[in-house]
């Protein structure tokens, strides 16, 4: 009989499993990973950003945990010796429309306590000469990592504190007593007095096997990237990012420095036919089937019927997403787009066809569910990790 298990080893399943053993290194410890190694879903395909904070509404908890975690991202790096570099991060508006979203975000950044610079266009081009605009937002403190290194840092803590880690692992059943939870899996069952779920692209799945309807239904959205040709390498140098349409969810195609020196464009985001799916061609009928008789995932798409046929055709015609880094990027060719591999997110959808915009975590009497983790979770990984552990104690008699 286990104290804990944990479903999940991307970034937040190791994280809380981090840090449950630094405050009870007593605690009999199981995480449960379905593939073979840690970080191998959203954590492992994403841009690698330690976002600062700026988009998130003032009061919510991503705006919290994104500020916490962006500090405490970069000291958990410092105290491992893991390459990160706080390069900043510039939102740059193109044309007036724009202009008047960026004094919105402006505010916010206010808001939410965030150290940032007002840039007119000569600054802007000081900065950063082969880019465009009318003006922009500079963000100091913004950065990158590679978060799969970040994730087998704290998988390693977890295993030299005495904690277990199962690979290959899935989950395909739970049961919820008065006493303990009973986890089924490919490779047998075992007994926890508790569970934590965190088990991002396949959490309502895992609520679901607890006997609870969800409230929402996860929604997978791909990211696809492209990779600059390496003479490109030093084209920018900060992050660049676009002003997002504040009605949208994503932030935009933007250019990333990755820690490895390349620079990314991307990601879009198109609904995925596979929640696990990363190539183009990849189909599950009982995942399309799934999405596509909830109501609130039809919702979503007949709402944003026309910006997500755009995306789609930009997900197939490399033309139109160049177009979208050509409006702050001019100096980017079709040729200069190599391919790169995609992510997909995992997104919340609520019954009544909202994108569930904050975190959200379902519990019962001896479970924790993380059900709504999306970006910026890697870079809020530690403090949902410390979110977690403060419910568990809270919540588990
Ligand atoms: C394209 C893209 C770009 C992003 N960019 C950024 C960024 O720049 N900065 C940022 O902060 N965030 C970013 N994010 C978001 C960030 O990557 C995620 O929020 C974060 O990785 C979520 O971590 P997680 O541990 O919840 O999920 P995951 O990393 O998906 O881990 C969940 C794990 O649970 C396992 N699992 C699921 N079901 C079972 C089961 N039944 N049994 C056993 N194991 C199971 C899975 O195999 C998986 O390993 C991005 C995401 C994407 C997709």
């Amino acid at each position: 009989m286990y104290d804990y298990i944990i479903i999940g080893g991307g970034i937040v399943g190791m994280s809380t499993a981090m840090q449950l053993l630094q405050q009870k290194p007593d605690a009999k410890l199981l995480v449960l990973e379905k593939e073979a190694q840690v970080a191998n879903h959203q954590t492992g395909h994403n841009s690698g950003v330690i976002h600062a904070g700026v988009y998130y509404t003032p009061g919510s908890l991503k705006a919290k945990f994104c500020l916490e975690g962006n500090k405490a991202t970069k000291a958990f790096c410092d105290e491992n010796n893991i390459p990160y570099d706080e390069c900043g991060k510039l939102l740059v508006a193109t044309n007036d429309i724009e202009m008047e979203r960026m004094k919105a975000l402006w505010e916010r950044t206010e808001a939410n306590g965030i150290e940032r610079h007002w840039l007119n266009a000569d600054e802007l081009k000081e900065r950063e000469p082969n880019i465009t605009g009318i003006g922009g937002i500079f963000v100091p403190s913004s950065g990158i990592v590679s978060y799969r290194r970040v994730t087998e840092v704290m998988a390693d803590k977890v295993r030299e504190a005495g904690g277990l880690i199962e690979f290959n692992c899935e989950v395909k059943a739970l049961k919820e007593s008065d006493s303990e939870v009973t986890v089924t899996t490919n490779k047998g069952a075992f007994t926890s007095q508790y569970m934590i779920s965190c088990s991002g692209l396949m959490a309502d799945r895992i609520v679901r096997m607890l006997g609870i309807k969800p409230k929402f239904k996860i929604c997978p959205f791909r990211g696809e990237y492209y990779l600059l040709k390496p003479e490109h390498n030093k084209v920018v140098n900060h992050l660049i990012y676009p002003i997002p349409d504040p009605s949208m969810p994503f932030l935009g195609v933007h250019l990333t420095r990755m820690i490895d020196g390349t620079v990314t464009v991307g990601p879009n985001a198109v609904m995925a036919w596979k929640r696990e799916g990363y190539k183009k061609t990849d189909i599950s009928l009982k995942d399309s089937l799934e999405a596509l008789t909830y109501p609130g995932i039809l919702k979503v798409l007949k709402a944003n019927l026309r910006p997500g046929l755009i995306e789609m055709k930009n997900s197939i015609f490399k033309g139109g997403y160049l177009k979208e880094v050509n409006k702050y990027c001019p100096i980017i060719r079709k040729s200069d787009l190599g391919a790169y591999p995609a992510g997909v997110r995992a997104q919340a959808v609520s019954e009544d066809g909202k994108l569930v915009d904050d975190f959200l975590f379902v519990k019962t009497k001896r479970t924790i569910n993380v059900c709504n983790a999306p970006s910026p979770a890697a870079t809020s990984a530690i403090p949902i990790g410390k979110h977690i552990l403060e419910e568990a104690e809270a919540t588990f008699a």
